[in-house]
């Protein structure tokens, strides 16, 4: 009873922070591991509260999803970060993909792909600049997922498989939904200089991912000793707190040129 409280308390907290304006977007930039160049940018949301300070994602996603407040909520992270690409594209730092989290919730509404296309033309951003992260726990519905993953697809946007390895991770996937790119779990970038375990997961998938034509992203990256294992192995990108851990835009600006002597 006193969680069902407090979860409908925080789902009326939510609908006020959406209309008050209380979230922002963090930034987090994916780094080519062979020119050590920032090629793209994840955004990650925050919430900012007025009493309780800034909130991570995974206090409150759930709770946005189960109350379908993630639909709204995620097409103001989509229009936020196109918002900023623009921004960014414009002020001369190009190439540069972002990325974007779908929930569950998102995926499987009817109109996404319209509501995409909107977003896009509203803020005027080309669509290759935009990639989409799902993950395998939302293919539940596969012949829906194929569909929407190609309707985007020919918009223009880009699709990556995040967490992989986490999930079902049924290898027919790889080939029935179209995706450009996988992200490896951070859980297997941990200690994959150290565990032989990990260490071989993440060898196997960078492997697979370059035989079928796909662009491998390691997440996660915290240590010099992981990003010379990923490099040796041929990974083509890398994120985590070794390069940046997510900022907001203003100081992600300043982490730019630090980023390039790592
Ligand atoms: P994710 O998409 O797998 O994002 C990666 C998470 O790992 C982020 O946590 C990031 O801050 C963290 N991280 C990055 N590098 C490192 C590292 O080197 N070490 C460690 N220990 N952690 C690292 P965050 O921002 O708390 O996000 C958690 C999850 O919340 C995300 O996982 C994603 O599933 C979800 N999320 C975040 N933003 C959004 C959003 O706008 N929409 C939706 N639907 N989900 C979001
Ligand atoms: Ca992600
Ligand atoms: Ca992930
Ligand atoms: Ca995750």
């Amino acid at each position: 009873m006193e969680l069902m409280n407090q979860s409908v308390h925080l789902e009326s907290e939510l609908k006020k922070a959406l209309a008050g304006n209380e979230f922002r977007l963090f930034y987090q930039p994916k780094v080519n591991l062979s020119t050590g160049k920032i090629e793209g940018m994840e955004a990650l949301i925050r919430w900012e509260h007025p009493e309780k300070g800034l909130i991570p994602p995974a206090e409150f996603i759930p709770i946005a999803e189960e109350s379908g407040l993630i639909i709204p909520m995620g097409e103001w992270v989509l229009r936020n970060a196109c918002l900023q690409t623009k921004e960014w594209i414009e002020s001369g730092f190009s190439p540069l993909v972002m990325s974007v989290n779908l929930s569950v919730r998102q995926l499987y509404q009817p109109n996404l792909v319209e509501a995409v296309e909107q977003i896009l033309k509203e803020t005027q951003l080309a669509p290759e600049y935009l990639e989409l992260e799902i993950t395998e726990s939302m293919m539940v519905d596969k012949n829906l997922v194929i569909e929407v993953i190609k309707e985007l697809r020919t918009l223009g946007v880009q699709m990556s498989l995040d967490d992989f390895g986490t999930g079902y991770s049924s290898l027919h996937y790889l080939n029935e939904f179209q995706i450009d790119s996988i992200k490896i779990d951070q859980s297997f970038i941990r200690n994959c200089t150290s565990n032989s375990y990990n260490s071989s997961i993440v060898k196997m998938i960078i492997e697979m991912a370059h035989r079928l034509n796909l662009k491998i992203v390691a997440e996660g990256v915290e240590t010099k000793e992981e990003l010379i294992f990923l490099q040796k192995n041929s990974c083509n990108q890398g994120q985590g707190y070794l390069f940046s851990r997510p900022l907001p835009a203003e100081e992600i600006s300043k982490r730019i040129l630090e980023i390039e002597e790592i």
